[in-house]
């Protein structure tokens, strides 16, 4: 699949489909705290975690989408997504 042809819905299917977060040790199921489940934090268009606060180590680095969409932070759910990590 070519990234650069697909579109954002796509993308974020993409993502979320194959995001890893839930096997990280910082990760924190939203939906125990009667939230929503959260994936996908990388994502523009999700971006940090509502209840996930404390950074225990990230697993990003080794996430098929990290590499597919070549990104380059970490901790998207307490920093913020890729676009957001780089304006800062
Ligand atoms: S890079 Fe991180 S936040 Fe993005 S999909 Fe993979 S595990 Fe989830
Ligand atoms: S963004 Fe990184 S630190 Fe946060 S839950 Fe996903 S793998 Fe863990």
């Amino acid at each position: 699949m070519e990234m650069g042809e697909i579109s954002m819905e796509e993308k974020m299917s993409y993502v979320l489909s194959n995001c890893m977060c839930e096997k990280c040790s910082s990760y924190k199921n939203c939906s125990a705290e009667g939230g929503k489940k959260e994936l996908g934090f990388c994502f523009p268009k999700i971006g940090k975690s509502v209840c996930i606060t404390e950074e225990k180590g990230c697993i990003c680095g080794s996430c098929p989408v990290y590499s597919k969409l070549g990104l380059r932070y970490m901790y998207y759910c307490t920093r913020g997504s890729e676009k957001d990590q780089m304006a800062m």
